[in-house]
């Protein structure tokens, strides 16, 4: 089984962004996913050169363009290595293997009629080195460069006929339903390719930095053209048959919702004239932005990826940005959001939950934890988290993937405050469920860990070692490592604290303006507390002094957090009693711009037909669930003494439907 996954190549007349490091980081995910899946991946990067940006660029340091490239491709693998981006290839567009494969595709289409000349007169923005409608500026401006005026271009040009390719590419999408992915950018592009194509330009006259037309060597490939190529390229389109056939199509290109276009419709209608099979899917991924701005050198709110590495590590933040963006849509930074998360599911969750395991495996049983029969709670835990987790790394639902292997380490937190292993210690007749306890906690870590291998590569390779896990990281593979291992024996390892609490900073400055400014680094060091809290009793004796938190600063949520959960009042439209259910009954409720079923577990407190007509809150964001065959969209939210069937919490009847508590 093989995967060949690539990103989009960057312009190198700037240094990388943060929003340009998300591309990498989230591609780099699915590639060691991939590998994780016993896939035999080729994951492939590279540089765009063949721009005039560059060529400006370069000639205002003084330098040839290439050696101005040679410069840059060394601080964007830089960037990359401390990422820990791990590409197999590196294609730059100014190598020989590339000029290639430019100048034998450019011909196939000139060949197959594709290429014709004409001239061209229109708009052209040179910050996106790309043809703008009229209909596209915005106030006579490039929308994407508000500060640019575009140029009004007269000039011979040769054109590609994607007019042509409009049905064909009609047909792909509707035949291939996966090809374009997201929905959003799928359903976006459908329409573009129902309102009809353009032909487009493929060279620019009187240039001098680019790969000549090789059946008009005075005009040079549009850098567009050019740079798309690069994806067969770098497998041997052109230079290595053989190699070619055996690498391409390529399965996945990873790109940016602003060049969709250019990789869903212009890049295939290429391949279709030229004879060449289409890539299996391309993925519009979203844009990260800075405090709520769009990311923009131009615009001064742009963020050095390596700066936010330095602050804690390449892990935090290719963490951060994986589970806190939903892959697709567009996300955020900012540094104290960042902290934020850092504290919390790092420092407090994560860390902790390891440094304990190896405290208590140390103090009550010499650092050797052996396997005492068959998993427990855990491992049942761990069981429906890797089948979640298959799910939506398969789906690129990356964030997903990373609650899922959250779901194990929340577990085994919960489970250590709940089996309290100190109290256990002290009874010698609970030495077969501390054993029991002990291994099942070492057994979850090892398992999220594995989980947590193509996210942040680093520390989960560390945290493997620390809970005597033997194969090697690079070996690791899902269907055998990531299954509960109920016979072994474990080696713990003590080690220091993986990510020490920070204080939050709470300034804003960081924000806009001081885009490039760092919040202190105030570190704090925990090991001193005692556990306390959720993960543990305080004070109790024989509790294992390892870092933990105080209790308060261990679960109280920000405000942010709290307005992620979305909370609706809603009116009870109809009840039923579900079939075989003395718990549950369906409602379907008006939740305000539409109607949800939605399955409680109220039955013991009311007949369906009290509750037609009630206020209540539902929790509407929640994932929808299948709960005795019906499918709830949501949660009611009730509550009720131990014991006994809970009721509705009320709401005034006045609140309209859909109205947000909060
Ligand atoms: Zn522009």
């Amino acid at each position: 089984m093989r995967f060949y996954l690539t990103t989009a190549i960057d312009y190198v007349n700037n240094r990388p962004h943060l929003g340009n490091a998300y591309e990498k980081i989230t591609a780099d995910v699915i590639a060691r996913y991939k590998r994780l899946s016993g896939f035999d991946t080729h994951f492939l990067m590279g540089n765009d050169e063949h721009s005039q940006n560059v060529y400006k660029r370069a000639h205002e340091r003084g330098l040839e363009p290439l050696e101005y490239c040679d410069q840059m491709e060394r601080e964007f693998r830089a960037v990359w290595t401390q990422l820990d981006i791990s590409f197999d290839d590196f294609i730059r567009t100014t190598e020989p293997r590339h000029k290639a494969a430019v100048q034998r595709l450019a011909q196939r289409c000139f060949d197959k009629g594709d290429i014709y000349e004409g001239q061209y007169e229109g708009w052209y923005c040179v910050s996106c080195e790309a043809f703008k409608q009229e209909r596209d500026l915005v106030g006579g401006a490039c929308p994407l460069h508000a500060t640019q005026t575009p140029e009004w271009i007269r000039e011979k040009n040769y054109f590609f006929r994607l007019s042509k390719y409009r049905d064909a590419l009609l047909e792909h999408f509707h035949a291939h339903p996966t090809f374009l992915q997201p929905e959003a950018r799928r359903n976006e592009l459908l329409r573009l390719l129902e309102g009809g194509l353009e032909d487009i330009s493929v060279s620019r006259a009187g240039q001098s930095w680019g790969i000549p037309l090789p059946f008009a060597p005075d005009n040079t490939v549009y850098v567009w053209f050019d740079a798309l190529i690069n994806y067969a390229a770098a497998v041997g389109y052109g230079t290595d048959p053989s190699r070619f056939d055996a690498c391409w199509p390529a399965d996945l290109h990873v790109v940016g919702k602003d060049i969709t276009r250019f990789h869903a419709v212009v890049w295939p209608a290429m391949l279709m004239s030229a004879g060449i099979a289409l890539p299996a899917q391309v993925y519009g991924h979203g844009w990260v932005n800075f405090g709520g701005q769009r990311m923009s050198k131009s615009l001064g709110t742009s963020l050095d990826p390596t700066d936010v590495a330095h602050r804690f590590g390449p892990d935090p933040l290719r963490l951060y940005l994986v589970k806190e963006i939903a892959y697709g849509g567009d996300g955020d930074f900012t540094w104290e959001r960042y902290e934020e998360r850092y504290n919390v599911d790092l420092a407090n969750n994560l860390g902790n939950l390891v440094s304990r395991l190896a405290a208590m495996a140390e103090k009550y049983r010499g650092s050797r934890l052996v396997a005492a029969g068959g998993g427990g709670r855990l491992a049942q835990v761990a069981d429906a988290a890797l089948a979640r987790y298959r799910v939506s790394m398969d789906g690129f639902a990356l964030h997903d993937g990373a609650a899922a292997a959250f779901q194990i380490v929340d577990a085994s937190n919960e489970f250590i405050a709940e089996t309290a292993p100190w109290a256990l210690a002290k009874q010698a007749g609970d030495a077969g469920r501390l054993d029991e306890v002990l291994f099942e906690v070492a057994e979850a870590v090892r398992i999220a860990a594995v989980l947590l291998r193509p996210i942040m590569p680093g520390s989960a390779a560390e945290i493997l070692r620390r809970v005597g896990e033997t194969t090697m990281p690079d070996a690791l593979r899902l269907d055998q490592d990531g299954a509960w291992r109920g016979t072994d024996v474990r080696h713990i390892t003590k080690g220091a604290p993986l990510w020490p609490r920070v204080e939050a900073s709470k300034s804003n400055d960081v924000n806009v303006a001081g885009a490039t400014k760092r919040p202190s680094q105030k570190m704090e060091m925990s090991v001193e507390e005692t556990p306390a809290g959720t993960l543990g009793t305080p004070g109790t004796p024989g509790a294992p002094a390892v870092p933990a938190t105080t209790p308060a600063e261990d679960s109280r949520i920000s405000y942010e957090d709290f307005m992620r959960v979305e909370l609706r009042v809603a009116k009870v439209l109809t009840a039923e009693a579900v079939p075989k259910s003395k718990k549950l009954l369906k409602v379907t409720v008006d939740a305000g711009t539409e109607h949800r079923t939605i399955v409680a577990g109220i039955a013991g407190a009311y007949q369906p037909e009290q509750l037609v007509g009630r206020t209540v809150v539902i929790v509407a964001n929640l994932r929808s669930a299948k709960l005795m065959g019906v499918e709830s969209q949501g949660m009611v939210l009730a509550a009720g003494p131990e014991g006994q069937p809970p009721t509705l919490i009320a709401c005034d009847p006045s609140i309209p439907p859909g109205t947000r508590v909060r």
